[in-house]
């Protein structure tokens, strides 16, 4: 009797742990939207609501416990009001608000989210940083599932695994997305998807987190082959369209079609998405959970993958801070940044000072600190008032496998976040 009572106990508690009460097992909810971007002002749009069918979820990282990004989405169940799932992420029409270009003018910009598939009706939040850095709501709206149109491109396109480790859903899922392959170079596209993904594999700490990484790549033929460079009035007609000299910056390579992206994506699960450029010219980007790109064929192709992956993933700032960048001013130095690898000293305590050894001055001078974590001045592309945990990391000089320690702790947060 005793025995019968403990199997059944069992059974029980196997299907409860197997069942989440809000969310479907093995299925996502996208929604496309438009945010019209001025100075200071970002209005939302919903354009459509879809099913994506077989797209898995960690359970243990519904709520994002690290609180990176210019933007968050709160979903919250209607009925109890209770958080069911967060996620911050960055935009590139955020980057834009801070370009001259963004004075006196409107522009809107394509996002897409997804989420767990939600059995019941649920309520959005959207939340942007403040000046003071502190998230505030700024739009709410509610779905039910029974306004998701189903997504029936998915079958169309082919997927090629490239690292796979395990399950996606206790794995990191890194998707790459080929831009600017014609038909004629599939052998090229497929060679230059394990190019980029041993270049990953082999940089520290990547290679010691191969187990918990898988890496698939999209087959997607463009029309033309290469990408647009405006500078050289070369604009090839390619799947994602993206393009060097974003925000008049020329090796700023960039895509505004993320609703295409989006569908070229769900056609797997991924956590994450890195964009292969075919070019052999110098260029990139990453966006926190938005993409990263890299071009395919430069000389520097590992460096930028890993560079701009550490921004794309993990939320890391740029190190560097005398470059042609756009943007100036972009972190205001009496308020503390939200990346984990740079500090105005503000709330230097959450940073990385139990990193630093106890007779390290703050601020760091070079001399003699060379190759010590450290409080070193000039980062976020301003020499003064923000400060960078080494005097050289692949997020500020073109080294490749150099992330400095900080570096390196975030990106394994990261990586464990999603495999755990
Ligand atoms: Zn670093």
């Amino acid at each position: 009797m005793k025995k019968t009572y403990l199997i059944l106990l069992f059974f029980v508690f196997s299907f409860v742990k197997a069942q989440n009460l809000f969310f479907e097992d093995n299925k996502a909810m996208r929604i496309d939207y438009h945010v019209f971007a001025s100075l200071n002002m970002d209005s939302i749009a919903i354009r459509s609501v879809s099913t994506v069918d077989a797209f898995s979820f960690n359970e243990n990282n519904f709520l994002d416990s690290f609180e990176y990004g210019m933007h968050k989405i709160e979903i919250y169940d209607s009925l109890s009001n209770k958080l069911i799932y967060s996620k911050g992420f960055s935009s590139l029409y955020e980057e834009w608000q801070h370009t001259p270009e963004a004075l006196g003018n409107v522009q809107a910009f394509e996002m897409s989210f997804l989420f767990p598939f939600p059995k019941k009706s649920v309520k959005l939040v959207f939340h942007n940083r403040t000046q003071e850095n502190i998230f505030r709501a700024i739009d709410s709206f509610y779905f039910s599932p029974l306004m998701a149109k189903n997504n029936s491109k998915k079958a169309s396109i082919s997927v090629m695994d490239i690292h796979i480790s395990g399950s996606p859903k206790n794995k990191y899922d890194l998707l790459i997305i080929p831009d600017g392959y014609s038909q004629k170079e599939e052998q090229k596209m497929k060679e230059d998807f394990r190019k980029l993904s041993e270049g990953l594999l082999d940089c520290k700490p990547y290679s010691e987190l191969k187990d918990q990484i898988n890496i698939k790549g999209v087959v997607a033929f463009s029309q033309e082959s290469g990408v647009r460079d405006p500078i050289l009035n070369s604009m090839p007609q390619t799947v994602l369209n993206s393009s060097f000299n974003t925000f008049s910056s020329d090796r700023y390579l960039m895509l505004t079609e993320v609703w295409k992206m989006y569908d070229l994506a769900t056609s797997t699960t991924f956590d994450g998405i890195l964009i292969m450029c075919n070019t052999s010219k110098y260029g990139g980007g990453g966006i926190y959970n938005l993409y990263a790109t890299a071009c395919a064929d430069c000389e520097d192709y590992a460096f930028i993958s890993v560079h701009e992956l550490g921004h794309s993933v993990s939320g890391l700032a740029d190190e560097y801070y005398s470059s042609d960048v756009s943007v100036e001013e972009y972190y205001p130095t009496h308020i503390e940044p939200w990346e984990p690898n740079i500090t105005t000293l503000v709330s230097f305590d959450e940073k990385w000072k139990d990193m630093l050894k106890d007779n390290t001055p703050i601020p760091t001078p070079v001399e003699g600190y060379r190759n010590v974590v450290g409080v070193f001045e000039g980062a976020g592309y301003q020499s003064k008032g923000v400060y960078r945990p080494a005097v050289s990391c692949t997020m500020k000089d073109v080294v490749y496998n150099n992330f400095c320690p900080v570096c390196s702790k975030a990106i394994k947060q990261m990586i464990l976040f999603y495999s755990k």
